[in-house]
């Protein structure tokens, strides 16, 4: 009976009253990492976290503006990339950790979840922001991946500046290198934490957009990848499901294909449980929001117990077609942030600092 009362109030409505009901305001969505590890909260003093925030912070509003003025997700994720691999905080660009040979070697993927095109450099070495490399290799080549001295060479073809290597080396990485060849110590033990970083993003017109960028783990050898610049490891994008990006032991996101693993469960989820499905077990207590949240943020959980099972750490960032920025990480933290069209922003250093929900109405 209500229902058909409701259905004679639409029939009677008048067509702009309707069009305003069916329009949902437009949303879109961003998370962003700068690394995840085992932070000590004690040890962190308040200026050096004030420091983090900060960075983390103007990386996110960057990627926050690009969509709130309507820009692509491809956009907002390169608007937030940018200013981390700039900073000398972040194991990214500027800053990033030294191999074995005191080098600097940049490892960076992007992934444009529209057409799943994606771009990825590994061991460069005189690029300031691989991020945009990529991206280049994505849209100007016929390749998805380019390492090393051809890289370089691409690089050279498009323009791209020459940086002199040693604009990327900062004393503090330099030490963790000598410390780690002094007391014969593995990179984990110097470095504490994963410093990559990444951002993902979701579109006014809802597109999702996928990128990492890092220098990847100290003393790093023989020509040594982790996951980062691997598309469906470090990085993937595909409106069907999500976009991921990872930070970590990257041998273990290698090894699980974390990312892509990511986004073919949550679209197999969405297979064995389509929207009107979860629709049904909705309520005012529990509304759909939640209850997708919940799942995905299991499914995201999933994966990484899957790499914390084969004693691997880490974490992911996540966005997904409805706006939900998730988090799931298995160390004591992960520099991190997000915002959606609702007004969520917030950025954060140790687990469980976040807010219950920073998914926007839908
Ligand atoms: N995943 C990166 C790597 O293994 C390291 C990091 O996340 O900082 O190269």
């Amino acid at each position: 009976m209500k229902n058909l009362i409701t259905l004679i109030a639409l029939a009677l409505m008048p067509a702009a009253a309707l069009a305003e009901e069916a329009a949902p305001p437009p949303k879109w969505s961003i998370a962003i990492h700068g690394g995840a590890g085992t932070l000590n909260r004690d040890a962190m003093t308040p200026e050096k976290r004030a420091e983090y925030e900060a960075a983390l912070q103007n990386a996110l509003d960057a990627g926050a503006k690009v969509l709130a003025e309507g820009g692509s997700a491809m956009d907002a994720i390169k608007a937030a990339i940018i200013p981390m691999e700039d900073s000398p905080l972040f194991n990214a660009g500027k800053g990033a950790v030294f191999t074995w040979d005191g080098t600097n070697e940049l490892d960076s993927s992007i992934m444009d979840g529209r057409d799943r095109s994606a771009g990825a450099v590994a061991g460069v070495k005189t690029v300031k922001n691989p991020i945009l490399l990529a991206d280049t290799v994505r849209t100007q080549s016929e390749h998805v991946m380019l390492m090393g001295a051809g890289a370089e060479a691409f690089a050279a073809e498009k323009s791209f500046a020459v940086t002199p290597p040693e604009y990327f080396a900062t004393p503090g990485r330099r030490e963790a290198l000598e410390r780690m060849k002094a007391e014969q110590l593995s990179a984990l033990d110097v470095d504490l934490k994963f410093g990559t970083v990444g951002a993902v993003a979701l579109d006014q017109s809802g597109n999702l957009a996928a990128g990492t960028s890092t220098g990847g783990m100290t003393g790093k050898r023989w020509g040594r990848v982790g996951d980062a610049p691997v598309i469906g490891a470090g990085t993937y994008a595909d409106n069907r499901a999500c976009a991921v990006s990872a930070t970590g032991w990257g041998e273990y996101f290698l090894r699980v294909g974390v990312a892509h693993e990511i986004c073919a469960r949550l679209r197999f989820l969405m297979y064995v449980a389509p929207k009107e499905k979860l629709n049904e077990l909705a309520s005012e207590e529990r509304p759909m929001k939640l209850i997708e949240e919940e799942l995905f943020q299991g499914v995201a959980d999933g994966v990484m117990a899957d790499v914390a099972e084969l004693g691997g750490d880490g974490g992911v960032i996540l966005v997904t077609p409805e706006g939900h920025a998730i988090f799931s990480f298995n160390t004591s933290g992960m520099y991190r942030g997000r915002a959606t069209s609702d007004g969520v922003n917030e950025v954060a250093i140790f687990g469980g600092e976040d807010k219950a929900s920073a998914t926007p109405d839908h």
